[in-house]
């Protein structure tokens, strides 16, 4: 055991952390020390296609079941910390067009922060998910001295989601919208074939980070273009949805095409990365993703390639560190607890 682990008291209080999914809410709780008292995913059904009432209820629950599970007192539970997907505003309403998660009707304009923290009678912070997985792999990275430090973070799903975080704190922006990092238009120079079309994202953008460096560009932009161009390959043969999901593997054994894609992929994050570095200049840039979970040379090749492809001046070489966004599953609840934790001492 850590020394210090076993010599450090019993917290006084805590917060809680809940990170609402498509399919589960993840729950965490986080002493007054900064110590996780879970190390492991605790779930249950988020029911958001049932509607908010369902959702928020199943909420409650899991906030019950994780003070039940590490015998915390409710008494000692001084805020909780909530992460959605968005888009949402800075102060968790649901956007009003709805969201991929929240489709029907019932949830466009609602409160999801204001109706949990109704209905548990406790301060409720709210976080996107993608912002909650960036101040944990901010908080993790750099520990004691995280709010002294700052980090971009781009984490490749189904789109493209990230965070910036400035003194150890979230960047929200005006309206919560800063930070979408996916939809930043970057130079393609270098990153396109000569003859690729200009890929196009569903925000309407062309060339944006996510209509590469996503699992939807995947499938409408990239995966398209390359197997017309491996007519043989065996991926050229399965539906586009499957080919998408396969592609890791074959990565993971070298495989031209595969390589090519996911090269694409990772010189798109890095003319991001050139971006930031800037416009913020962080002290830390972040990868994760599905890349996270893939076999350990793949992906230090894909941290490698992006880090090749972020232009940096000499004095940022030898201040910035590149790392992937650890415990990912784990990551947007103990991001949404953080960020709870900080609230209340900040109070
Ligand atoms: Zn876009």
């Amino acid at each position: 055991m850590d020394h210090t682990e076993s010599v450090r008291t019993p917290a006084s209080w805590v917060v809680v952390g809940l990170d609402n999914g498509g399919t589960c809410n993840n729950a965490t709780v986080l002493d007054a020390t900064g110590r996780f008292l879970v190390d492991q995913l605790v779930e249950n059904p988020s029911l958001v296609q049932e509607g908010p009432e369902s959702a928020v209820e199943q909420l409650a629950a899991a906030f019950t079941d994780i003070l039940t599970m590490t015998s915390t007192p409710l008494t000692l539970v001084r805020a909780v910390g909530l992460d959605t997907p968005g888009p949402a505003s800075a102060d968790g309403v649901i956007s009003s067009k709805g969201a991929t998660n929240f489709s029907q009707v019932s949830w466009h304009g609602f409160d999801i922060r204001g109706a949990l923290e109704q209905r548990i009678g406790l301060p409720v912070i709210y976080n996107n998910d993608a912002n909650a997985a960036a101040l944990y792999a901010h908080h993790r990275h750099f520990r004691p001295y995280a709010m002294g430090r700052s980090s971009v973070a781009a984490i490749v799903g189904t789109g493209l989601g990230g965070g910036v975080v400035e003194s150890g704190r979230v960047v929200s922006g005006a309206a919560g919208m800063a930070g979408e990092l996916g939809h930043v238009q970057i130079p393609l120079q270098g990153v396109l074939e000569d003859d690729q079309p200009m890929p196009q994202c569903n925000c309407g953008f062309e060339g944006d980070v996510e209509s590469v460096a996503s699992l939807t560009g995947l499938k409408k932009n990239l995966l398209p273009y390359w197997l017309a161009r491996f007519p043989d390959h065996p991926l050229a043969q399965e539906p586009i949805d499957k080919a998408a999901k396969l592609l890791r593997s074959y990565g993971e054994k070298e495989d031209p095409l595969a390589l090519a894609v996911f090269g694409q992929q990772a010189k798109a994050i890095g003319k991001l990365f050139t971006i930031a570095a800037n416009f913020t200049d962080p002290d830390a840039y972040f990868l994760g993703g599905g890349v996270v979970e893939a076999a350990p040379k793949f992906r230090q090749w894909c941290l490698n390639t992006v880090r090749e492809h972020t232009q940096l001046r000499r004095e940022q070489i030898e201040v910035a560190t590149f790392a992937l966004v650890p415990d990912l599953d784990m990551a947007g609840a103990r991001g949404a607890a953080v960020a709870a934790l900080d609230r209340v001492q900040s109070m």
